[in-house]
């Protein structure tokens, strides 16, 4: 059996700021490697100790460069390098297919404007306020779960703070969730340490996978034609994306996007938020 582990980084545990989450951070940054890379290893040996043999680990966040690969699982490969649409044009989601059995999201948190949620935000805060598949609202959590629903493969497993549970509960149904701290705010939370959590991280992966070996999951399908709304920050950013062929712009700050699946849809409007997000309008807002 095959996993397929998307891995962000602020859902991990003892993460609630951005020290954590940005080389800019310095050792607090390298800290939160270490930790993301803890629980991480803990999802697998949790996966590997029901029968799994394999997990592809596709890194997500920033610049997807975070994971300690020597201290890696030895049953995990990671994905890492940048999710420039020309090599990645999923973002958080590349080199997978249907060979996969089921998906973990690993580190996750919840979409941009979650009341009270920790660090939340829909693939990058500078420009997404907020975006919708087919007209409903969502952050990674369904999104990822729309890439990898197409394939075929069902999320077995969320691993993040209560908010983000909350979430993905009300998005995939009763899916298996590892809460790693409780959430009191954007940048606040208490927080267990690994010697807690990584336990707690193993068993929820094993649980996981016996619950899919009894059917327990579907995969997360969103009917096609698909449309993609994205609402961004300001309104330099929206005359920026709707050059980005494909785009239409419906408001002031409002665009869409279309394609024949989710997939297709939501490639293309990563196309689009990543020309904003590289390309800022500099001395003219
Ligand atoms: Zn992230």
């Amino acid at each position: 059996m095959k996993l397929y582990m998307v891995a962000d980084m602020e859902g991990a545990t003892g993460i609630t700021h951005r020290d954590q989450l940005m080389e800019t951070g310095g050792k607090r940054y390298w800290d939160g490697c270490k930790l993301l890379t803890g629980d991480i290893n803990a999802v697998i040996e949790g996966a590997v100790s029901e029968g799994v043999t394999e997990v592809l680990v596709s890194e997500g966040h920033a610049n997807m460069r975070n994971v300690l690969v020597d201290e890696l699982h030895p049953a995990g490969r990671v994905l890492r390098g940048p999710a420039r649409w020309d090599v990645k044009p999923l973002c958080q989601v590349g080199a997978a297919d249907a060979s996969y059995d089921m998906g973990v999201f690993v580190g996750f948190h919840s979409r941009a404007g979650t009341p009270g949620g920790l660090l939340c935000h829909t693939w990058a805060s500078a420009v997404v306020h907020k975006l919708s598949i087919n007209g409903v609202e969502v952050g990674e959590t369904a999104i990822n779960a729309a890439i990898l629903g197409d394939l075929g493969i069902p999320i077995g497993l969320v691993c993040g703070g209560d908010d983000l549970a909350r979430e993905a509960r009300s998005d995939l149904g009763e899916v298996e969730c590892a809460i790693t701290k409780d959430v009191l705010g954007f940048d606040i939370a208490v927080c267990p340490g690994p010697k807690k959590t990584l336990p707690m991280l193993r068993e929820a992966a094993a649980q996981a996978v016996r619950r899919h070996r009894e059917g327990a999951f579907e995969p997360y399908r969103v009917e096609g034609p698909v449309t993609i709304t994205v609402e961004v920050l300001s309104d330099a950013q929206a005359r920026r994306m709707v050059l980005t062929e494909g785009f239409e712009r419906v408001e002031r700050r409002v665009l869409t996007c279309r394609g024949e699946s989710a997939t297709a849809a939501l490639s293309l409007a990563w196309r689009g938020i990543q020309e904003v997000f590289h390309k800022p309008d500099s001395w003219l807002q």
